[in-house]
């Protein structure tokens, strides 16, 4: 136990229980600076609970329970920092529960039954949890409030069995319950009345896959019911296509034009191209970290690049000037353990890529892999998207650029678009990262994904590539459990490879009912 990494046997810190034994010790310097963060949370969580209509969405609403988890959330994906590794996790997810906790409080104010704030209601336009942001850029006086993030996307991080009572409520309905459970939940937060009412209009977008456009449709019937007009924009699914681009522009056009039809406001090609330089300019520090994670020193990856990127590249998308200060101090924060060749476990040895769609109830798996096995998940299939510089001046192509970001969002842009985006651009990263291994989320209800399976295979022996398949079910921990998720991987590091664990006391662990 000290400040040394790897010095802590991270097992032993499990009970059994919902909570840890103890805190990790990390060495005096490292332990009080974690504490003080900690405290940090805690102070916040209590500063939004004493607001009435804050406290009153949490006797409401229950999802809103898995809210006091979050500091047992960072303390799981801060698990074996320390030093520069540590700071950069923290200064991801201190603001990441900063910028939620203004999205509840904004959900609240406006919300019928809490704060009921109509004028602030008529300011509002709620889009999809898996949508991009971007098109909220050209209405400074808008705001764009995601229900669907607050209540299930991040409820799950917090909880992994949280949106199990959803899936239960929807599949009484009727809903087979091999949809996928992240539009199935949504569904049946609506169904069972346990979802916000607010906002002058919302904008949904055809996301992903069929099991999406079915959420979706429950969602929009809600909306029109509580007079909330809602459009959908239609991006093409082909996108890598040229022919499809003008199409998809001209959905962006008539969803600007939807919102301000709905909200009198119109939209200002300044503040646009003013959040789009800063959209720009994460994506290059992001860029930045990834290209670190090709030498021997990879500095930001594995979760700390999994959940930060997506909440900056789809939900801020350039809009919180709080988010590119965050970027600089983690960029200075990384070059500085680069230049020190800092390791982030006591041994490397192995170099993994992460592909598929990640299980939600688990995300700090991503630790776990480099805590118990040394593996490292330098980059991850969510965090591969579009990197393109979007015109900072241009009108006429900043609204097909609008259209690349809606077509190429997180897990659209390899769930759809053929194979090449797929499979054939896998091997091309696992070569690009110099990995030796991939681990393959398999997401048991994703129709998009399960297809593929002989192919991935028979690339992997084609390229000499280790692969590891991850069964999961995204959303529903009763299917596939956190041991099961962590046995598909001690199986084939036993077996196939005949290693021993860096960590043996994390081979299995009894976090079943932990937070
Ligand atoms: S994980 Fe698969 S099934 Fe679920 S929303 Fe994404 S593409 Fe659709």
């Amino acid at each position: 136990m000290g400040a040394k990494i790897g010095s802590e046997k991270l097992g032993n810190l499990y009970s059994g229980g919902p909570v840890r034994k103890r805190r990790e010790w990390r060495g005096l310097k490292d332990t009080i600076y974690d504490f003080f963060r900690w405290l940090g949370i805690m102070l916040m969580l209590g500063k939004f609970i004493v607001r009435p209509r804050n406290l009153k969405a949490m006797f409401r609403y229950r999802w809103m329970s898995n809210y006091l988890f979050v500091p047992m959330m960072i303390d799981r994906h801060t698990v074996g920092l320390r030093g520069e590794q540590l700071r950069i996790a923290h200064a991801e997810y201190d603001l990441v529960a900063k910028d939620v906790a203004q999205l509840l409080g904004d959900c609240f104010r406006a919300d019928k039954r809490c704060g009921n704030d109509k004028k602030f209601s008529k300011k509002i336009v709620i889009l999809d949890e898996n949508e991009m942001f971007t098109i909220m850029c050209g209405f400074p006086n808008l705001k764009c409030v995601s229900w669907e993030t607050a209540a299930c996307y991040v409820s799950v991080l917090l909880n992994g069995a949280s949106m199990t009572h959803y899936l239960d409520v929807v599949q009484q309905m009727g809903l087979p319950g091999d949809v996928c459970p992240m539009p199935a939940a949504e569904a049946g937060i609506v169904i069972d009345d346990d979802a916000p009412i607010y906002g002058a209009c919302a904008v949904q977008c055809n996301t992903t896959c069929d099991g999406s456009l079915m959420g979706n449709g429950v969602m929009s019937r809600f909306y029109e019911r509580n007079g909330i007009p809602c459009f959908q924009i239609a991006a093409p699914l082909r996108h890598t296509e040229d022919g499809v681009q003008d199409y998809a522009a001209q959905e962006i056009r008539n969803a600007i034009k939807f919102i301000e039809d709905n909200t009198g406001e119109k939209w200002n090609w300044d503040a646009y191209f003013k959040n789009i330089k800063r959209f720009n300019a994460e994506n290059k520090h992001r860029f930045g970290w990834m290209e670190m994670s090709r030498t021997k020193y990879p500095q930001v990856f594995g979760a700390n690049l999994a959940l930060y990127a997506e909440t900056t590249y789809m939900a801020v998308a350039g809009r919180a000037p709080a988010f590119l200060k965050a970027d600089e101090k983690i960029t200075k924060l990384a070059e500085k353990a680069y230049k020190k060749q800092n390791l982030v476990v006591k041994e490397h040895r192995h170099r993994a890529i992460i592909w598929g769609v990640q299980a939600q109830y688990y995300t700090d798996f991503l630790p776990w892999l480099q805590n118990c096995w040394g593996i490292l998940p330098l980059v991850d299939m969510l965090s591969l998207v579009y990197f393109e510089k979007c015109s900072e001046n241009d009108k006429d192509q900043a609204i097909y650029d609008i259209a690349k970001l809606y077509q190429e969002m997180i897990m659209r842009n390899r769930t759809h678009g053929g194979y090449e985006v797929l499979l054939d651009d896998l091997w091309r990263f696992v070569e690009y990262y110099n990995a030796d291994m991939v681990i393959l989320w398999e997401h048991i209800s994703c129709k998009a994904l399960d297809g593929m399976h002989g192919l991935f295979e028979e690339r992997a022996r084609e390229h000499g590539v280790k692969l590891v398949w991850v069964n999961h079910d995204l959303m529903d921990p009763r299917v596939v459990k956190r041991q099961a998720i962590r046995d598909d991987v001690n199986r084939y590091m036993r077996s196939v490879l005949r290693e021993e664990p860096l960590d043996p006391t994390l081979e299995n662990i009894d976090d079943e009912k932990s937070y």
